[in-house]
């Protein structure tokens, strides 16, 4: 580390859990981050002023004047600009030591496997439930740990599924596809601004956690927020040894795990739900 990074870091330096070591493996750390929006922007902010070595921050839509209200990363002045430069620009103004890979492109297929594939822990910023599917297929697929967060009106959750560990539900665990859900049209469906802040908040902790090696993730837990009232409940689950995304087969391959041109049928503005 340099004199610098040694100044700018001496707070995480000074904890006795994280230390010199814990901020090198932060520094060392590629974090997936998608979706900027409500949960990313704090997200994204939180693991750039960390000291997060690399951030790929992925977001297909630019920013609108609708966005402001909770997402942080963006201004007035970069209303119709793509959201990944915008975030881009807020996270170098934090710290312009780390290197952000800013892509404006919704992620699906080939091309999300090949990104989930180069990086170390991967961040659910989305708001639908398909690309969530998706992504947690991806992670399955390479094994690699998933922070999960949502957000509508007052209700928030969030989770990780640290996929490294072969005995870790997924996503999908918890919440089978196709199962009859509540879809709510996001475009249309209120948001309490804070919310995204606690819960994209909370998503930049699981995430440095990992990265630094410490602490007790949420691996198994289901963290839900009633923002109105502001009470916790803690669900625990374990992997569905049925699951058909990670469960295993006869020839040990994960059955879920297929290239699904519906995966990204959903649009940021299409279908969403809490989860
Ligand atoms: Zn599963």
């Amino acid at each position: 580390m340099t004199d610098d990074q040694l100044l700018r870091y001496s707070r995480h330096i000074l904890l006795d859990a994280l230390g010199i070591e814990g901020q090198e493996r932060i520094l060392a750390t590629h974090a997936l981050i998608i979706g900027a929006g409500g949960l990313g922007s704090p997200a994204a902010l939180y693991l750039a002023s960390a000291g997060i070595g690399k951030i790929t921050l992925v977001d297909d839509d630019t920013v609108d004047f609708t966005n402001l209200q909770r997402q942080i990363l963006h201004t007035q002045a970069r209303v119709g600009m793509a959201k990944a430069e915008s975030g881009k620009q807020a996270l170098q103004a934090i710290n312009p030591e780390i290197n952000i890979v800013p892509l404006q492109q919704r992620l699906s297929g080939a091309a999300l496997d090949a990104l989930v594939a180069t990086a170390d822990l991967v961040l659910d910023c989305t708001d639908n439930f398909a690309t969530r599917h998706a992504i947690n297929r991806a992670c399955v697929h390479h094994k690699k740990p998933l922070v999960s967060g949502a957000a509508i009106r007052f209700d928030g959750q969030i989770s990780v599924y640290d996929l490294r560990q072969d005995d870790s539900p997924c996503y999908h665990c918890l919440f089978p596809e196709g199962e009859d859900v509540e879809e709510v049209r996001c475009a249309v469906m209120g948001v309490f601004a804070p919310l995204t802040g606690i819960v994209g908040t909370m998503q930049a902790a699981e995430a440095l956690k990992l990265a630094a090696g410490i602490g007790e993730s949420l691996n198994g837990r289901l963290l839900l927020l009633d923002a109105l009232e502001m009470e916790w409940r803690t669900i625990r689950f374990k992997k569905d040894s049925g699951c058909t995304v990670c469960g295993p087969t006869k020839d040990g391959q994960a059955p879920g795990y297929l290239p699904r041109p519906d995966a990204d049928r959903e649009s940021a503005d299409g279908a969403c739900r809490l989860a």
